[in-house]
């Protein structure tokens, strides 16, 4: 026997030791070959003063064994104290989160009983990028982040694990009919990739739409790739409707280091009794054996919980007032039937991926490798926000035509993104923070940063407040930035 794999190994807050407890009590009967190290994270860690709940030992463990096995924890509310799962999926670049949603009828109820879906979620970008500012006393922002090389690595996972699973579909959600640079990255690079999959299906939802049909067609899915709010939003309602959030395990992948954990949280409410389902976990290991080349234990683990679950063998959440066993019968039962067969489900059978090292799978290309893009990039304006709460749109727009100079011209002023000069209607609600939009006279090309610090000291020297600036630029001759509502 090959020697064992250190995993790190947390037991989490609430129902977290339970649950964790119990998975490990089967992962060392079904002949993992692993060798745990323990950690403590979350709550305890929190409390006792480190406002990111990890300690600098739990990190080393983590990046030398580069598995991490996770209970479920704790973000005690208010306090500053930052939620340690972003914090580890954007430290260890932990890009893909994926959350598969498999029903189990009859044995356990759900209105949907043909749904198999792979959520394959971003997991590090969007608005997680967690940068918010108050910029006035009315208005506060939160960067929405999508990045080229972020998109690309998601979603070649996406097509990557379709083709490895066998999947013949992947879906993409965006909403790029409002936020066309952003999500329209997401979508363009969605379509680019999508040529070099032939083999694979492809389909693309408006967001809002496609979690309808996932609501309520979930079997027309297979797999779906989607930026990293939605897919949040997206696999907690896919985990619900195959009956209980209590089901689903999660792995966050990224190209060094991988974290496997159930979906659900530490469940306060029945921590300490004993009756969690331990499910979400097991699922969640067994991707982690399958991700470090033990996919037969995988497989028998796999096997005899689906058994359990045809015997009828159920924790209080599928139970739903029937008969039911605690945590750790239920871990009991899963153990019993280690070398048994499910008859109703179809028996699942893993294979190891090649190659079989540290991940699953190499993505090419790898971010690291990729070429610098070759890129015209013209500066043809500037957006100054501005914080007034006294003047009026008109007032502020005579402004500062007055200040443009002989460089710019002011194009338009909007408020929340919609135009109130010139023109404006009286209907439209402002606040207190004001987009005002220069464009260059002469062009494309024809101004510098320079002539920006120029402008804003002038608007500055006229008593006005600008509070921040974005510059407006052409791409190889594209524009990139939006127009303003009715401009
Ligand atoms: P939750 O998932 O903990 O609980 C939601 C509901 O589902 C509760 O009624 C709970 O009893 C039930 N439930 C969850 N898991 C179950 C299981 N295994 N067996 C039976 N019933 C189960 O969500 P919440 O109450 O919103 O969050 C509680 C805490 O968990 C919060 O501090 C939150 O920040 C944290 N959380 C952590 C993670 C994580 O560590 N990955 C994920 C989500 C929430």
């Amino acid at each position: 026997m090959t020697s064992k794999r250190p995993i790190t190994i947390a037991r989490g807050d609430g129902i977290g030791p339970e649950i964790m407890d119990a998975t490990l009590k089967i992962l060392e009967h079904a002949g993992a070959n692993i060798e745990p190290e323990f950690i403590d994270v979350g709550e305890k860690v929190y409390l006792s003063g480190n406002s990111s709940g990890i300690s600098d030992d739990a990190w080393e463990s983590l990046r030398r064994t580069k598995v991490f096995f996770k209970g479920p924890i704790t973000t005690p509310q208010g306090g500053g104290y930052k939620s340690l799962n972003v914090t580890i999926r954007k430290t260890l670049g932990l890009y893909a989160n994926v959350r598969p949603n498999v029903s189990y009828a009859p044995f356990v109820k759900t209105k949907h009983p043909d749904m198999d879906i792979v959520i394959i979620r971003e997991n590090e970008e969007d608005l997680y990028a967690g940068i918010e500012h108050q910029q006035t006393p009315e208005v506060v922002q939160c960067l929405k982040l999508i990045t080229r090389p972020g998109t690309e690595k998601i979603v070649r996972y996406a097509f990557e694990y379709a083709r490895k699973n066998n999947r013949k579909k992947v879906t993409c959600f965006t909403k790029d009919n409002i936020m066309k640079l952003t999500d329209g990255l997401f979508h363009k690079v969605f379509k680019e990739i999508a040529k070099e999959y032939p083999d694979i299906e492809t389909e693309h939802w408006i967001i809002d739409i496609g979690m309808a049909k996932i609501a309520d067609s979930p079997q027309d899915f297979d797999v779906i790739v989607m930026p990293n709010l939605y897919g949040d939003i997206a696999s907690d309602v896919a985990a619900q409707i195959t009956g209980s959030v209590g089901l689903a395990g999660s792995a966050n992948i990224g190209d060094q280091v991988a974290m496997f954990e159930a979906i659900h949280g530490s469940a306060p409410d029945i921590a300490g009794k004993g009756i969690a389902n331990p499910s979400g976990l097991i699922n969640g290991a067994i991707m982690m054996l399958v991700h470090i080349g033990q996919a037969e234990v995988a497989t028998r683990i796999h096997n005899a919980w689906l058994k359990t679950l045809e015997d009828g063998v159920n924790t209080g959440d599928i139970a739903k007032g029937g008969a039911s066993v605690g945590t750790m019968e239920f871990a009991e039962a899963v153990i019993e039937r280690l070398d048994q067969k499910p008859k109703t489900f179809t028996a699942v059978e893993y294979k190891n991926s090649e190659p079989t090292d540290d991940y699953q799978f190499k993505l090419e290309p790898l971010v690291k490798d990729r070429p610098k893009l070759d890129v015209v990039r013209e500066l043809e304006g500037v957006d100054v926000f501005l914080f007034n709460n006294e003047l009026t749109s008109n007032e502020i727009g005579q402004k500062l035509e007055e200040l443009a100079g002989q460089e710019f011209k002011l194009a338009v002023i909007t408020n929340r993104g919609v135009k109130v000069y010139p023109g404006g209607f009286p209907e439209t609600f402002t606040t207190d923070h004001w987009r005002c939009r220069f464009e260059a006279v002469n062009g494309v090309g024809s101004i510098s940063n320079k002539d920006i610090i120029t402008l804003l000291t002038r608007i500055d020297d006229a008593g006005l407040d600008s509070i921040k600036t974005e510059n407006l630029y052409r791409f190889n001759g594209e524009r990139g930035y939006s127009l303003g509502q009715g401009q």
